[in-house]
C-alpha cells in the first residue's frame, strides 16, 4: 500500500470542523487498505498569530514545503480584523502560495444533478456541468511593477497597476491546461483580451504555439475574456478547460462558482512547477470558501468543498485517480439520496450537520468501494 505524507493546516473558523471530516476520510482509506496517510498538523491564519505573532511560522512553512501535499482549511475572522497588515491571517496563505511557487490555480465547477435547482441559472443550463478553470496565480496585474499611487504636480493623484507576463509564465500555465485537458474532454479555451491588451496578444501567441507544437491533438479555441464571462452564464457546458490570467481568472472562476449553487461545495488546488528530479509538484488544496465566522463552532458547515479538495489531492498530487473517482462518486450519491447541510437544503428540507454529512460520505465510500 502506498504511503503519503500530508500537512494539514485547518486554520480558523469552520476550518478545523471541516478538516476533522477529511481526517476521518484519510483514516478510512488507510483502513480500507487503499493508501496510507501520515499527517502532521500546523497553524495558519489567526490561530497562528495568537500562538506566535505570525500568520504562519517558519517551522510550519518547512513542513509545508516537505509534504507530498498541503491541505488548507480557511483563515480569518473578526477577531483578527485589526492585526497589523503583514501578519493578518491571509498573509499565511499568500506566503504559502509564494514560497511554494504555486502558479496554477485549478477550480473545478461541477454541478451535481441533485443540486441543479440550487443554482441561480436554469436546471438545463447547469445540470451535469463539469468544467475546470485554470487561473495563473503568481503573475499579471496583481504583482506587476510599477504598482503605485502618485501625486501629480497639479495635486491630482494617479494610480498604476501593471499587467505583466513573460513567455515562460504563459508557457507553463498553458502546459498545465493542455495536460489536464488530455485527462478530460481534450479541449482548452484560452481567455484573454488581445483586442485591447499587449499582454493578451502575447498570451494568445504563446498558448497557440504551445498547443500546436506540444499538444497537436488537443482542441484549442481562443475567447475574449468578456465574451467568456457571458458564455459562462449563457451555456457553460460548451467549455471543458478554461485557461486564463490572474485577473480574468479571479472573475471568471467566481462566475463559474455560482453556477454550482453553493460556496460550501467548491474545492480548489494550487500547483507549482514539477520538480526536475521527482516530477512531483508542490501543491496546496483548499475549499474556495472562507472561515464562515457566522456559523463557526455550530457544527453547521458543509464539509464537501474540503472533502472535494482532498479528492483533488488524490487525483493531482498522489496519482490515485481511482480513489478520487470513488470519493467524488460517494459525494454525488449522498447528495442524490437527499442528504443536505443547511447551505444546500431547499425550503422545508431537513438539514444535517457537518459530522453527519462526513459520516454519510464515509458510509457511501464503503458501498462504492465494494
Ligand atoms: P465566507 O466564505 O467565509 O462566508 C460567506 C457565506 O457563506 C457565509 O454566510 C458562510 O456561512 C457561508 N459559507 C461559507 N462556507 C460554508 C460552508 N462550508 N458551509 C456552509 N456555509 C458556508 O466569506 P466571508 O464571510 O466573506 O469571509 C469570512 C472570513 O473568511 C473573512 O475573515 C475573510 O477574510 C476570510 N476568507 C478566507 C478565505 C481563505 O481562507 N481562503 C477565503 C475567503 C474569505
Amino acid at each position: 500500500m502506498s504511503s503519503f505524507n500530508l500537512f494539514l493546516l485547518p486554520g480558523d473558523g469552520i476550518g478545523p470542523e471541516i478538516m476533522v471530516e477529511v481526517k476521518a476520510i484519510l483514516d478510512w482509506f488507510g483502513q480500507a487498505g487503499i493508501a496510507k496517510f501520515e499527517t502532521e498538523m500546523g497553524l495558519v491564519g489567526g490561530c497562528a498569530y495568537d500562538a506566535h505573532g505570525k500568520a504562519i511560522s517558519e517551522s510550519d512553512m518547512a513542513m509545508a514545503a516537505s509534504a507530498d501535499a498541503v491541505l488548507f482549511g480557511a483563515v480569518g475572522g473578526p477577531k483578527w480584523d485589526k492585526v497589523p497588515y503583514d501578519v493578518r491571517p491571509e498573509a499565511g496563505l499568500l506566503r504559502l502560495r509564494k514560497d511554494l511557487g504555486l502558479f496554477a490555480n485549478l477550480r473545478p465547477a461541477i454541478c451535481y444533478p441533485a443540486l441543479a435547482d440550487a443554482s441561480s441559472l436554469k436546471r438545463e443550463v447547469v445540470e451535469g456541468l463539469d468544467i475546470l478553470i485554470i487561473r495563473e496565480l503568481t503573475g499579471g496585474v496583481y504583482f506587476g511593477e510599477p504598482k503605485e499611487i502618485v501625486t501629480l504636480e497639479n495635486g491630482e493623484k494617479r494610480a498604476v497597476d501593471t499587467q505583466l507576463y513573460t513567455t515562460h509564465e504563459i508557457e507553463r500555465i498553458a502546459r498545465v491546461a493542455f495536460d489536464l485537458a488530455k485527462t478530460r474532454r481534450n479541449k482548452v479555451s484560452s481567455a484573454e483580451k488581445r483586442n485591447v491588451m499587449k499582454s493578451g496578444v502575447l498570451w494568445n501567441e504563446v498558448v497557440t504555439r504551445v498547443g500546436k507544437t506540444e499538444y497537436p491533438d488537443v482542441e484549442l479555441e481562443h475567447v475574449l475574456a468578456d465574451n467568456c464571462a457571458m458564455q459562462l452564464v449563457r451555456w457553460p457546458k460548451q467549455y471543458d478547460v478554461i485557461v486564463t490570467d490572474n485577473l480574468f481568472g479571479d472573475v471568471l472562476s467566481d462566475i463559474a462558482a455560482m453556477l454550482t449553487g453553493s460556496l460550501g461545495m467548491l474545492p480548489s488546488a494550487s500547483l507549482g512547477a514539477p520538480d526536475p528530479v521527482t516530477g512531483r509538484s508542490k501543491a496546496l488544496y483548499e475549499p474556495v470558501h472562507g472561515s464562515a465566522p457566522d456559523i463557526a463552532g455550530k457544527g453547521l458547515a458543509n464539509p464537501i468543498a474540503m472533502i472535494g479538495s482532498f479528492a483533488m489531492t488524490l487525483r493531482y498530487s498522489l496519482g490515485l485517480g481511482e480513489a478520487a473517482d470513488m470519493l467524488e462518486k460517494a459525494i454525488a450519491n449522498v447528495l442524490a439520496s437527499g442528504v443536505r447541510t443547511k447551505d444546500i437544503a431547499s425550503a422545508g428540507q431537513n438539514a444535517v450537520g457537518t459530522g453527519e454529512m462526513g459520516a454519510a460520505i464515509r458510509r457511501e465510500l464503503a458501498v462504492v468501494a465494494r
